[in-house]
């Protein structure tokens, strides 16, 4: 009997887990992505009229982040960002062939022109801003009831990460910072971002509401903030080790 593989098995983002949050063992299929290599760690999808084993469950991954580590939840991200890859890239996007994935590389190659596709990955900026010793920019996006969150955004062609920085801060908020400077960084699997974290002081100007996205924003004493990003998000990271000086 073939040795049984950890399976992280997913649906629309959400994943085949136990009654205690725990990846199921499965015998290995050749269709399976291989996870980790070396390891017995695969990665599939469950097809939607797949019949979910007794026992099990699919959770959505977004909930997964606030009950397992940062290292579980960067693992299914991972799996599910690969997973998602390979399904948007049967075909080759530069000849239209069907393409095969790479015997030892995530790659899918394409049999007639060669072209090697890779997963890509969409970096992200996001920015705590303070002014003084003890204020924070916080601003409430139009999609948001009740909580405030850091200003992000993605990174343009052509642009660097500072330059990112102060583009999205001017546009969603119309203030100018100065001092930028890079904190951590968080794979974010919706669907493949990387959230590139920063620290910037404010420079000048008043809060001018980019009103299509933002509905409010106000720089906030650090002992009376509003309801913030879940724990597990980087963006609670970020608040926490700027007001608290907890470790990222
Ligand atoms: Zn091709």
């Amino acid at each position: 009997m073939s040795e049984l593989s950890i399976a992280y098995i997913f649906q629309n983002q959400q994943l085949l887990v136990d009654q205690n949050l725990q990846l199921p063992k499965v015998e290995k299929l050749a269709s399976d992505l291989l996870f980790n290599s070396g390891d017995q760690v695969i990665a599939r999808d469950l097809k939607e009229d797949e019949v979910i084993p007794e026992g099990f469950q699919l959770v959505p991954i977004r909930q997964l982040i606030t009950q397992w580590s940062i290292q579980e939840f960067e693992q299914a991200s991972r799996a599910l960002q690969l997973l998602e890859w390979r399904r948007n890239h049967r075909f080759c996007s530069h000849c239209g062939q069907k393409t095969d994935a790479h015997a030892t590389e995530y790659c899918m190659v394409c049999p007639d022109c060669g072209y090697h596709q890779y997963p890509r990955i969409q970096p992200c900026v996001i920015t705590i801003i303070t002014k003084g010793r003890d204020q924070l920019l916080l601003a409430k996006s139009v999609r948001q009831k009740t909580m405030y969150g850091l200003i992000a955004g993605f990174v343009e062609v052509g642009e660097t990460l500072e330059q990112a920085v102060a583009r999205e801060t001017l546009e969603e908020v119309g203030v100018k910072v100065k001092n930028v400077r890079y904190l951590s960084s968080q794979p974010w699997p919706f669907p493949s971002n990387l959230m590139l974290a920063f620290h910037a002081e404010y420079e000048s100007g008043d809060i001018q509401l980019q009103e299509e996205e933002i509905q409010d924003a106000q720089f906030f004493h650090f002992e009376q903030l509003p309801e913030i990003p879940h724990e597990g998000s980087i963006a609670y990271r970020m608040i926490m080790h700027i007001t608290q000086g907890q470790t990222l």
